[in-house]
């Protein structure tokens, strides 16, 4: 059992926060760490510098921090990283979060994971007040996998998948697409998620950060994966939302949802209801783009909510209307210098 973190009473400003553009900020990601214990071949290169320890806000300042977001009217949380199940302790900060679950502030609590470590914290997390986790698996065949994982163990994740479902978790697979990787095994994936009872989504390889490869190949359009899963499945055009950039399908012979997370082909930013959150205090108000604000300097310079309050409120005015990323020929370059790592998938 963790060690509980020391919280603040939470006061201060409960004024939602609304961009220029009318969206209400509801939905806040947050990167707990940089680290993985992955070095999947499309998110980060092999040889990764990461922080150092003091630029990397405690658990105690992540908790400061979600709290004031809370307060302010966010409703659903997500840790992601790196990957958040490596960070030391991590599960206090589980703990702590839960608490806005118990009072109503918060509808959702959840986390994105490679799954490596789930077979350890899947119960604890339950009993943190998560329900659902999104896993992400990018293939079914353990070799492919350790490759493109540059040192993942498959069976250990499907272990951890199968903790999770014991733990009454509902899980989601996320795969990105990858022409030429995995492209052939898409629909065996629906297959295997049908039979596990398992949503799955598809992904579109992003822009962010240099990596070895060029991503231009290995990015495969999702038009043309939908294109071919209609050969071996019967989709079928639902409404459901989460509010992010997915559009889901359900496949009539499973009856489970297929997500498509199109960020190249199309984006959804005019329903944007989010922001991310970065191990280091940093706010991106949008993913595809540089701009952000420094939430640590303001952390760190004063334990004043009120303060905190403005510097949210500054950096939300500052909220683009939405992003554009191009992968072709002419456009080699990330569309953003940092890893989705960095920024938290
Ligand atoms: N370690 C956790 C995991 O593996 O799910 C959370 C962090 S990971 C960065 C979150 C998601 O981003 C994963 O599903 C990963 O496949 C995806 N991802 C990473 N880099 C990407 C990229 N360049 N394009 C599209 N998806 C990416």
């Amino acid at each position: 059992m963790a060690d509980p973190i020391t919280v603040n009473p939470d006061s201060r400003q409960t004024a939602p926060m609304v961009d220029p553009f009318g969206r209400h900020i509801t939905y806040l990601r947050v990167s707990v760490t940089d680290r993985c214990d992955f070095r999947c071949v499309y998110c980060m290169a092999e040889d990764m510098t990461f922080l150092p320890k003091s630029q990397v806000l405690t658990l105690e300042e992540l908790d400061r921090l979600c709290s004031a977001f809370v307060r302010r009217g966010v409703r659903k949380l997500r840790l992601t990283g790196g990957e958040p199940l490596v960070r030391r302790d991590i599960m206090s900060l589980f703990h702590a979060l839960g608490r806005h679950l118990e009072s109503g502030a918060l509808d959702e609590l959840t986390l994105t994971t490679n799954g490596s470590q789930l077979g350890r914290f899947a119960r604890e997390l339950a009993d943190c007040g998560v329900k659902r986790v999104n896993v992400s698996v990018d293939t079914l065949n353990p070799e492919k996998f350790h490759s493109i994982t540059r040192r993942g163990d498959l069976p250990k994740v499907l272990a951890g998948i199968d903790a999770a479902l014991d733990a009454g978790l509902e899980v989601k697979i996320n795969a990105v697409a990858l022409r030429g990787i995995n492209e052939d095994e898409l629909s065996d994936m629906v297959a295997w998620c049908g039979e596990k009872d398992l949503d799955l989504t598809l992904i579109e390889t992003m822009p962010l950060g240099e990596i070895e490869e060029d991503r231009t190949d290995r990015y495969l359009p999702l038009s043309l994966v939908r294109t071919r899963l209609a050969q071996d499945w019967t989709l079928e055009d639902i409404d459901y939302r989460t509010g992010g950039p997915a559009r889901y399908s359900r496949i009539k012979e499973t009856g489970k949802r297929l997500g498509f997370i199109t960020p190249l082909s199309h984006n959804f930013c005019e329903s944007c209801n989010r922001v991310r959150l970065t191990c280091t205090g940093t706010l991106f108000m949008c993913l595809g783009q540089d701009d952000s604000a420094d939430l640590r300097q303001v952390l760190r310079a004063t334990g004043d909510d009120a303060v905190l309050d403005a510097a949210l409120d500054e950096a939300i005015a500052r909220k683009p209307k939405g992003h554009d990323f191009v992968i072709d020929r002419d456009h080699t370059k990330p569309a953003v210098d940092r890893h989705m790592s960095v920024t938290g998938g």
